[in-house]
Protein backbone atom coordinates (compact mmCIF):
# COMPACT_ATOMS: atom_id res chain seq x y z
CA UNK A 1 0.00 0.00 0.00
CA UNK A 2 1.21 3.37 -0.66
CA UNK A 3 1.12 6.25 1.54
CA UNK A 4 -1.68 8.83 1.81
CA UNK A 5 -1.04 12.55 0.65
CA UNK A 6 -1.81 14.85 3.37
CA UNK A 7 -2.35 17.73 0.72
CA UNK A 8 -1.55 21.46 2.48
CA UNK A 9 -2.49 22.69 -0.58
CA UNK A 10 -6.31 21.67 -0.26
CA UNK A 11 -6.11 22.08 3.96
CA UNK A 12 -5.22 25.42 3.18
CA UNK A 13 -8.07 26.13 0.68
CA UNK A 14 -10.15 25.22 3.51
CA UNK A 15 -9.03 27.12 6.47
CA UNK A 16 -9.10 30.14 3.85
CA UNK A 17 -12.69 29.97 3.48
CA UNK A 18 -13.25 29.85 6.65
CA UNK A 19 -10.98 33.05 7.69
CA UNK A 20 -12.64 35.00 4.77
CA UNK A 21 -15.70 34.63 6.40
CA UNK A 22 -14.76 35.52 9.56
CA UNK A 23 -12.91 38.30 7.93
CA UNK A 24 -16.57 39.54 6.87
CA UNK A 25 -17.70 39.33 9.90
CA UNK A 26 -15.29 41.54 11.36
CA UNK A 27 -15.46 43.71 8.81
CA UNK A 28 -19.09 44.04 9.42
CA UNK A 29 -18.16 45.41 13.12
CA UNK A 30 -16.20 47.85 11.50
CA UNK A 31 -12.77 46.23 12.09
CA UNK A 32 -10.53 45.41 9.11
CA UNK A 33 -7.81 42.97 9.75
CA UNK A 34 -4.67 44.28 8.70
CA UNK A 35 -0.99 43.21 8.12
CA UNK A 36 1.99 44.96 7.66
CA UNK A 37 5.19 43.25 6.17
CA UNK A 38 8.40 44.96 6.26
CA UNK A 39 11.14 44.29 3.51
CA UNK A 40 14.46 45.44 3.64
CA UNK A 41 16.67 44.34 0.95
CA UNK A 42 15.58 42.46 -1.90
CA UNK A 43 16.50 39.44 -1.13
CA UNK A 44 14.71 36.96 -4.46
CA UNK A 45 13.67 34.46 -2.13
CA UNK A 46 12.08 36.98 0.07
CA UNK A 47 10.36 38.29 -2.09
CA UNK A 48 8.44 35.31 -3.47
CA UNK A 49 7.54 34.20 0.35
CA UNK A 50 5.88 37.68 0.40
CA UNK A 51 3.90 37.27 -3.12
CA UNK A 52 2.56 34.42 -1.43
CA UNK A 53 1.61 35.95 1.72
CA UNK A 54 0.21 38.96 0.47
CA UNK A 55 -1.96 36.91 -2.57
CA UNK A 56 -3.76 34.57 0.23
CA UNK A 57 -4.34 37.75 2.35
CA UNK A 58 -5.97 39.37 -0.52
CA UNK A 59 -8.01 35.97 -0.68
CA UNK A 60 -9.00 36.18 2.98
CA UNK A 61 -9.87 40.04 2.72
CA UNK A 62 -6.86 41.12 5.08
CA UNK A 63 -5.44 44.50 4.07
CA UNK A 64 -1.94 43.78 3.19
CA UNK A 65 0.65 46.57 3.65
CA UNK A 66 4.20 46.26 2.16
CA UNK A 67 6.95 48.37 3.68
CA UNK A 68 9.68 48.21 1.33
CA UNK A 69 13.33 49.90 2.68
CA UNK A 70 16.87 48.90 0.80
CA UNK A 71 19.52 46.94 2.00
CA UNK A 72 21.82 49.91 3.61
CA UNK A 73 18.53 50.44 5.51
CA UNK A 74 20.19 51.45 9.46
CA UNK A 75 18.67 49.17 12.62
CA UNK A 76 17.46 52.60 14.15
CA UNK A 77 15.20 53.15 11.42
CA UNK A 78 13.83 50.02 11.22
CA UNK A 79 12.76 49.82 14.45
CA UNK A 80 11.25 53.48 14.08
CA UNK A 81 9.04 51.81 11.62
CA UNK A 82 8.32 48.86 13.80
CA UNK A 83 7.19 50.94 16.44
CA UNK A 84 5.23 53.30 14.01
CA UNK A 85 2.68 50.15 13.31
CA UNK A 86 2.87 49.15 16.55
CA UNK A 87 0.82 52.58 17.32
CA UNK A 88 -1.25 51.68 14.49
CA UNK A 89 -4.46 50.72 15.63
CA UNK A 90 -5.54 50.17 11.71
CA UNK A 91 -2.35 47.33 11.95
CA UNK A 92 -3.06 43.88 13.46
CA UNK A 93 0.10 42.18 12.77
CA UNK A 94 3.48 43.12 11.36
CA UNK A 95 5.53 40.65 10.43
CA UNK A 96 9.39 41.60 9.30
CA UNK A 97 10.70 39.53 6.95
CA UNK A 98 13.74 37.65 7.66
CA UNK A 99 16.82 37.16 6.90
CA UNK A 100 17.86 40.63 7.50
CA UNK A 101 21.11 42.49 6.26
CA UNK A 102 23.94 41.24 8.65
CA UNK A 103 24.42 44.88 10.11
CA UNK A 104 20.96 44.69 11.59
CA UNK A 105 20.23 42.70 14.88
CA UNK A 106 17.58 39.71 14.12
CA UNK A 107 17.16 40.10 17.92
CA UNK A 108 16.74 43.29 18.74
CA UNK A 109 13.89 43.54 15.79
CA UNK A 110 11.84 40.63 17.06
CA UNK A 111 11.65 41.97 20.12
CA UNK A 112 10.28 45.63 19.05
CA UNK A 113 7.40 44.37 17.71
CA UNK A 114 4.76 44.09 20.26
CA UNK A 115 3.64 40.85 21.27
CA UNK A 116 0.18 41.75 20.51
CA UNK A 117 1.00 41.94 16.80
CA UNK A 118 3.70 39.40 16.37
CA UNK A 119 1.90 37.43 13.98
CA UNK A 120 4.97 35.23 13.35
CA UNK A 121 5.06 34.22 16.48
CA UNK A 122 8.49 34.63 17.25
CA UNK A 123 8.92 37.65 20.13
CA UNK A 124 10.45 35.41 23.11
CA UNK A 125 7.00 36.52 25.27
CA UNK A 126 4.84 34.72 22.54
CA UNK A 127 7.63 31.74 22.55
CA UNK A 128 7.13 31.77 26.29
CA UNK A 129 3.51 31.44 26.29
CA UNK A 130 3.70 28.64 23.84
CA UNK A 131 6.15 26.53 26.44
CA UNK A 132 3.97 26.96 29.17
CA UNK A 133 0.65 25.93 26.60
CA UNK A 134 -0.73 29.20 26.93
CA UNK A 135 -3.40 30.49 24.16
CA UNK A 136 -0.59 32.63 22.34
CA UNK A 137 0.17 33.34 18.63
CA UNK A 138 2.01 30.11 17.41
CA UNK A 139 4.46 30.10 14.89
CA UNK A 140 3.13 29.55 11.06
CA UNK A 141 4.86 26.35 10.06
CA UNK A 142 4.90 24.62 13.59
CA UNK A 143 0.77 25.51 14.14
CA UNK A 144 0.40 24.14 10.28
CA UNK A 145 1.98 21.20 10.95
CA UNK A 146 -0.42 20.28 13.97
CA UNK A 147 -3.09 21.33 11.72
CA UNK A 148 -2.15 18.92 8.97
CA UNK A 149 -1.25 15.91 11.18
CA UNK A 150 -4.96 16.74 12.70
CA UNK A 151 -6.58 16.99 9.93
CA UNK A 152 -5.59 13.45 8.87
CA UNK A 153 -7.23 12.38 11.84
CA UNK A 154 -3.78 10.94 13.04
CA UNK A 155 -3.44 10.48 16.75
CA UNK A 156 -0.68 12.45 18.33
CA UNK A 157 -0.91 11.75 22.14
CA UNK A 158 1.14 8.99 22.91
CA UNK A 159 3.15 8.69 19.30
CA UNK A 160 7.50 8.83 19.36
CA UNK A 161 8.25 12.01 17.50
CA UNK A 162 11.37 12.46 16.41
CA UNK A 163 12.26 16.11 14.87
CA UNK A 164 14.74 16.76 12.34
CA UNK A 165 16.34 20.12 13.13
CA UNK A 166 16.26 22.73 15.59
CA UNK A 167 15.70 25.93 14.37
CA UNK A 168 13.94 28.36 16.28
CA UNK A 169 11.34 29.10 13.72
CA UNK A 170 10.44 25.18 12.89
CA UNK A 171 12.53 22.44 14.78
CA UNK A 172 12.23 23.88 18.24
CA UNK A 173 8.36 24.77 18.29
CA UNK A 174 6.96 22.04 16.22
CA UNK A 175 8.66 19.60 18.96
CA UNK A 176 6.89 21.76 21.67
CA UNK A 177 3.99 22.18 20.30
CA UNK A 178 3.66 18.06 19.87
CA UNK A 179 5.03 17.56 23.48
CA UNK A 180 1.70 19.94 24.10
CA UNK A 181 -0.26 17.23 22.29
CA UNK A 182 1.02 14.78 24.75
CA UNK A 183 3.29 13.17 22.04
CA UNK A 184 7.16 12.08 23.55
CA UNK A 185 9.30 14.11 21.79
CA UNK A 186 13.27 13.43 20.36
CA UNK A 187 15.09 16.12 18.88
CA UNK A 188 17.95 15.77 16.16
CA UNK A 189 20.39 17.46 14.68
CA UNK A 190 23.59 18.01 12.78
CA UNK A 191 25.71 16.66 15.75
CA UNK A 192 23.30 13.49 16.32
CA UNK A 193 25.36 10.49 15.49
CA UNK A 194 23.55 7.57 13.92
CA UNK A 195 20.71 9.50 13.04
CA UNK A 196 19.13 6.80 11.01
CA UNK A 197 18.72 4.55 14.93
CA UNK A 198 17.03 7.61 16.27
CA UNK A 199 14.67 8.62 12.87
CA UNK A 200 13.73 4.82 12.27
CA UNK A 201 11.89 5.18 15.88
CA UNK A 202 9.72 7.82 14.65
CA UNK A 203 6.35 7.23 14.05
CA UNK A 204 5.64 10.75 13.57
CA UNK A 205 8.69 12.17 11.82
CA UNK A 206 9.54 15.59 11.33
CA UNK A 207 12.09 16.50 8.63
CA UNK A 208 13.31 20.64 8.96
CA UNK A 209 16.78 20.86 7.41
CA UNK A 210 16.82 21.69 4.45
CA UNK A 211 18.97 19.32 2.12
CA UNK A 212 17.39 18.01 -1.06
CA UNK A 213 17.07 14.31 -0.57
CA UNK A 214 18.59 13.81 3.02
CA UNK A 215 16.10 11.29 4.18
CA UNK A 216 15.62 8.15 2.66
CA UNK A 217 14.06 4.86 2.95
CA UNK A 218 16.20 3.68 5.56
CA UNK A 219 15.71 6.51 7.68
CA UNK A 220 11.32 5.63 7.65
CA UNK A 221 9.90 2.86 10.12
CA UNK A 222 7.17 1.15 7.89
CA UNK A 223 3.81 2.90 8.46
CA UNK A 224 5.59 6.42 9.99
CA UNK A 225 3.93 10.21 9.35
CA UNK A 226 6.74 11.78 7.94
CA UNK A 227 6.00 15.79 7.34
CA UNK A 228 8.47 17.18 5.50
CA UNK A 229 9.31 21.10 6.20
CA UNK A 230 12.34 21.56 3.71
CA UNK A 231 11.90 23.37 0.92
CA UNK A 232 14.93 23.36 -1.43
CA UNK A 233 15.58 24.06 -5.54
CA UNK A 234 17.30 21.38 -7.71
CA UNK A 235 19.73 23.07 -10.20
CA UNK A 236 16.71 22.16 -12.82
CA UNK A 237 14.44 25.27 -11.09
CA UNK A 238 12.17 22.16 -9.56
CA UNK A 239 11.01 22.81 -5.64
CA UNK A 240 11.70 19.29 -3.53
CA UNK A 241 11.68 18.54 -0.06
CA UNK A 242 14.47 16.89 2.19
CA UNK A 243 12.69 13.37 2.04
CA UNK A 244 12.81 11.29 -0.72
CA UNK A 245 9.40 11.26 -1.83
CA UNK A 246 8.96 8.13 -3.59
CA UNK A 247 11.09 5.89 -0.50
CA UNK A 248 8.53 7.53 1.40
CA UNK A 249 5.51 6.52 -0.53
CA UNK A 250 6.22 2.99 -0.25
CA UNK A 251 6.89 2.66 3.53
CA UNK A 252 5.17 5.84 5.06
CA UNK A 253 1.29 5.47 6.36
CA UNK A 254 0.96 9.90 5.77
CA UNK A 255 3.54 11.70 3.85
CA UNK A 256 3.60 15.80 2.75
CA UNK A 257 3.94 16.37 -0.57
CA UNK A 258 6.72 19.39 -1.82
CA UNK A 259 5.31 21.55 -2.94
CA UNK A 260 1.54 22.02 -1.79
CA UNK A 261 2.43 20.61 1.59
CA UNK A 262 3.65 22.14 4.71
CA UNK A 263 4.02 25.77 2.91
CA UNK A 264 0.40 26.86 2.12
CA UNK A 265 -0.15 26.09 5.75
CA UNK A 266 2.32 28.43 7.00
CA UNK A 267 0.98 31.23 4.69
CA UNK A 268 -2.70 30.62 5.96
CA UNK A 269 -1.48 30.28 9.65
CA UNK A 270 -0.56 33.70 9.11
CA UNK A 271 -3.70 35.07 8.01
CA UNK A 272 -5.25 33.00 10.93
CA UNK A 273 -2.78 34.61 13.66
CA UNK A 274 -3.80 38.32 11.75
CA UNK A 275 -7.17 37.31 12.24
CA UNK A 276 -6.86 36.48 15.88
CA UNK A 277 -5.30 39.67 16.55
CA UNK A 278 -8.44 41.50 14.94
CA UNK A 279 -10.64 39.63 16.70
CA UNK A 280 -8.94 40.84 20.12
CA UNK A 281 -9.17 44.09 18.64
CA UNK A 282 -12.84 44.18 18.34
CA UNK A 283 -13.65 42.64 21.52
CA UNK A 284 -11.71 45.58 22.71
CA UNK A 285 -13.62 47.68 20.82
CA UNK A 286 -17.02 46.87 22.12
CA UNK A 287 -15.83 46.97 25.74
CA UNK A 288 -14.76 50.34 25.60
P1 LIG B 1 18.00 26.01 9.62
O1 LIG B 1 19.12 26.01 8.63
O2 LIG B 1 17.83 27.15 10.55
O3 LIG B 1 18.10 24.67 10.48
C1 LIG B 1 18.44 23.45 9.90
C2 LIG B 1 18.55 22.41 10.96
O4 LIG B 1 18.98 21.19 10.35
C3 LIG B 1 19.57 22.74 12.05
O5 LIG B 1 19.02 22.53 13.33
C4 LIG B 1 20.74 21.78 11.76
O6 LIG B 1 21.41 21.33 12.92
C5 LIG B 1 20.00 20.61 11.13
N1 LIG B 1 20.92 19.82 10.34
C6 LIG B 1 21.80 20.25 9.40
N2 LIG B 1 22.52 19.22 8.92
C7 LIG B 1 22.11 18.12 9.58
C8 LIG B 1 22.52 16.77 9.57
N3 LIG B 1 23.47 16.34 8.76
N4 LIG B 1 21.87 15.91 10.38
C9 LIG B 1 20.89 16.32 11.21
N5 LIG B 1 20.48 17.61 11.29
C10 LIG B 1 21.09 18.50 10.48
O7 LIG B 1 16.68 25.80 8.75
P2 LIG B 1 15.13 26.10 9.06
O8 LIG B 1 14.68 25.36 10.23
O9 LIG B 1 14.88 27.56 8.97
O10 LIG B 1 14.48 25.46 7.74
C11 LIG B 1 14.63 24.10 7.42
C12 LIG B 1 14.04 23.84 6.06
O11 LIG B 1 12.65 24.13 6.11
C13 LIG B 1 14.60 24.72 4.93
O12 LIG B 1 14.59 23.98 3.73
C14 LIG B 1 13.59 25.84 4.82
O13 LIG B 1 13.56 26.40 3.52
C15 LIG B 1 12.32 25.09 5.10
N6 LIG B 1 11.25 25.92 5.61
C16 LIG B 1 10.03 25.73 5.05
C17 LIG B 1 8.96 26.46 5.48
C18 LIG B 1 7.63 26.22 4.85
O14 LIG B 1 6.71 26.97 5.09
N7 LIG B 1 7.48 25.16 4.06
C19 LIG B 1 9.06 27.49 6.52
C20 LIG B 1 10.40 27.55 7.12
C21 LIG B 1 11.43 26.79 6.65
P3 LIG B 1 22.33 22.30 13.84
O15 LIG B 1 21.35 23.10 14.65
O16 LIG B 1 23.12 21.39 14.66
O17 LIG B 1 23.13 23.15 12.90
Amino acid sequence: MTASIISGKELAQEKRKQLAQEVKELKEQGVVPGLVVILVGDHPASISYIKGKQKASEEIGVAFTLEHFPETMKEEELLDVIDKYNHDESCHGILVQLPLPDHIQEKAVIEKISPAKDVDGFHPLNIGQMMIGEDTFLPCTPAGIVEMIKSANIEIAGKHVVVVGRSNIVGKPVGILLLNEHATVTYCHSRTPDLKEVTKQADILVVAVGRANFITGEHIKQNAVVIDVGVNRLETGKLCGDVVFEDAKQIASHITPVPGGVGPMTITMLAHNVVKSARISAVRLQVS
